[in-house]
């Protein structure tokens, strides 16, 4: 049983969403290749090969997976699923458009946002945004799945280099490329991978209320921003700021959720958080059901007093 794990690249380096991905992968087989795209010349590819359960990785390098589109990747990839009992993706939207694609070239059924293995062909994952957890198991030959990397842990170094063997690369199909790539974020750090992350909903009234209270709260904690659905509409924040189904789904040690209501489709993308901490002027939002703590009040009132009890705390 040999399994491939297609990896995503950020900046020149592994994605933090692969190298959890790697620890499911590592359930599903001892024998786990790594297929990384690159640019001629990205050292990724040694930084791979040092984590613990890689046995070989795959590098295909040209100067068209710079961008790291997906549509000159699925062919490639397609080509040799062959040798292959698994190609798994991270549940992330370079994954969500990659896995789909191969399956569609294999003729093969994905199973996708997997969040347990519990055997090489038995997988766990939610539908109806979370609230059950579907048992499933894949008869396909090459089984395709998305893996939610919040659900594992990242893989840790190793002592030993694997393999790195240079694979051919695929054609460059002159379907997209990238003009322009713009970070929302600033300095903070991104949403999946953040240990704090600072919410804010539809309560918070307005775009200006929402960056006078969640940016400074988020700058004092070094938290990540995250927002509801209702209020990326509005006009609040970024669509890449969604948090939930249609969303990120996040992981964070801290999830702070400021004038949220807690709709099902948004604590589908909390589930992974350690602690909720909401602040609700209404003791009866669903969203309290699922916090560990709650201050309840005008939201006006209580993250400026929260914020300047912190301040107090830890003066800069
Ligand atoms: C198919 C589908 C997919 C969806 N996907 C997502 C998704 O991925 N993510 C997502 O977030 N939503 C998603 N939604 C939308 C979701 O159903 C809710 O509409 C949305 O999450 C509500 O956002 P909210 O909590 O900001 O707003 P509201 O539900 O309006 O809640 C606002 C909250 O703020 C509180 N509040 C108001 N004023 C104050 C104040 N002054 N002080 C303190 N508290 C105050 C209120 O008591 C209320 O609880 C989806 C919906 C559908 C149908």
């Amino acid at each position: 049983m040999t399994i491939l794990l297609v990896a995503e690249l950020r900046e020149g380096h592994l994605h933090p969403a692969s190298a959890k991905v790697l620890t499911a992968a590592r359930q599903l087989g001892s024998d786990v290749h790594v297929l990384l795209a690159t640019d001629p010349g990205e050292a990724v590819c040694t930084e791979v090969a040092m984590l613990q359960g890689v046995t070989r990785v795959r590098c295909l390098a040209a100067p068209h997976y710079r961008d790291h589109g997906v549509e000159n990747l699925a062919l490639p990839i397609a080509q040799t699923a062959a040798l292959y009992t698994h190609v798994v993706f991270a549940a992330t939207p370079f994954g969500k458009a990659l896995a789909p694609r191969l399956a569609a070239m294999l003729d093969v059924a994905p199973v996708s946002d997997v969040i347990q293995i519990l055997a090489p062909d038995l997988f766990v994952r939610p539908t109806y945004a979370g609230n059950v957890l579907s048992t499933v198991q894949c008869r396909e030959p090459v089984k395709v799945l998305t893996i939610r990397p919040s659900a594992f842990a990242p893989a840790a170094r190793s002592t030993s280099a694997a393999p790195v063997d240079v694979a051919p690369a695929g054609p460059d199909m002159g379907v997209s490329q990238r003009i322009a790539r713009q970070y929302q974020g600033g300095a903070r750090p991104a949403l999946a991978d953040a240990q704090v992350i600072v919410a804010g909903g539809q309560g918070l009234g307005s775009k200006d209320n929402f960056a006078r209270l969640i940016y400074p709260l988020a700058d004092m904690l070094g938290a990540a921003i995250g927002a509801t659905r209702a209020a990326v509409d509005a006009g609040f924040a970024p669509y890449d700021w969604q948090v939930g189904q249609t969303g990120q789904i996040v992981a964070p040690e801290l999830y702070i959720a400021i004038g949220i209501s807690g709709a099902a489709q948004h604590v589908a993308g909390i589930r992974g958080a350690r602690v909720v901490v909401a602040f609700n002027k209404d003791a009866e939002a669903p969203l309290l059901q699922v916090a560990d703590y709650a201050l309840v009040g005008d939201l006006n009132d209580t993250v400026p007093q929260w914020l300047a009890a912190l301040q107090a705390q830890h003066p800069v």
